[in-house]
């Protein structure tokens, strides 16, 4: 699944593709829960507007239009966005895949996936925005209008400040883990960053987040910010999305300290890693680096 790295990688990677570009032609697959918009109405409020800026808000990438609407998509599970003549082994079956040298790189035409084509009046490339399991979303916003999907999420991970998240957290007797988790606290943190930030912080997963001094924080704010950060600076991480051979895209997994590291040495200390179940999920630490 697409974490926030790699949200904001596609951010980084598709806004020269969007912004400042004015759209002439919207294409759809049939309605289904993919179009939180339906289709007829979104090629309605599109066509013909311009993209003035792509943000993001935990993993909604948010497309603000000429006309004060804000476009807003989700990449889901398996949600793809990219310009037309991208190129990679990613976009393929695992079938397909199998059959490739490594190396290989093909170009991508649109398939029955490809759920959305915008075209744009100038020249330049397509965008499309490919979703294999049709875990994503798309939907507009009117001027000023609120989104019950965006208002209920907590400050971006990646600018989250520790003076904000301490009175959402101090009094709460939850597993510190299972609060970074919760994207009403911090948007866009999922269990690979959460683990790996809680190693860096030096605080075990289970520990109650009221437990968690505020110093403690601090350290944890940081320690997520850097794992983010170095996520977006190798380009992402490919672990939860499929176990692929190639593994080019993103380097991210070759960097995790604790996360599905299980049984192996700890890279700072050499004591074995452990895992736990918190929540339903995972979590990994290592027992002398974590307290
Ligand atoms: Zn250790």
């Amino acid at each position: 699944m697409p974490e926030l790295p790699e949200v904001e990688v596609t951010r980084r990677r598709i806004a020269p593709l969007l912004v400042g570009r004015r759209i002439a032609a919207v294409e759809t697959t049939r309605d289904s829960y993919f179009f939180v918009t339906k289709p007829d109405a979104l090629r309605r409020a599109l066509v013909g507007r311009r993209v003035v800026k792509l943000d993001r808000h935990g993993k909604y990438l948010i497309a603000a239009l000429d006309d004060g609407q804000r476009f807003v998509l989700h990449l889901g599970m398996t949600g793809q966005l990219f310009g037309a003549g991208a190129t990679s082994v990613r976009l393929l079956s695992a079938a397909a895949r199998a059959s490739l040298p490594p190396e290989a790189q093909v170009a991508f035409s649109p398939d029955a996936h490809t759920h959305l084509r915008l075209r744009f009046e100038d020249p330049g490339p397509e965008v499309l925005f490919r979703d294999v399991r049709k875990f994503g979303k798309v939907f507009l916003l009117g001027e000023g209008e609120e989104s019950r999907r965006l208002g209920r999420l907590g400050e971006d991970a990646l600018v989250a400040r520790a003076d904000a998240l301490w009175p959402l957290l101090h009094h709460r007797r939850t597993a510190i883990k299972n609060v970074l988790l919760d994207q009403a606290v911090l948007a866009g943190v999922g269990n690979i960053y959460a683990d790996e930030a809680l190693f860096l912080a030096g605080i075990r997963p289970r520990r109650s987040a009221s437990r968690v001094t505020r110093s403690e924080l601090a350290r944890l704010v940081d320690a997520v910010h850097a794992v983010l950060a170095r996520s977006i600076e190798t380009g992402g991480s490919s672990i939860s999305d499929y176990v692929a051979p190639d593994g080019s895209d993103g380097g991210y997994q070759d960097e995790r300290r604790v996360y599905a590291r299980e049984g192996e040495p700890c890279r700072k200390c050499g004591a074995t890693i452990r895992r736990i179940v918190i929540g339903q999920r995972s979590a990994h630490y290592c027992p002398a680096c974590q307290r």
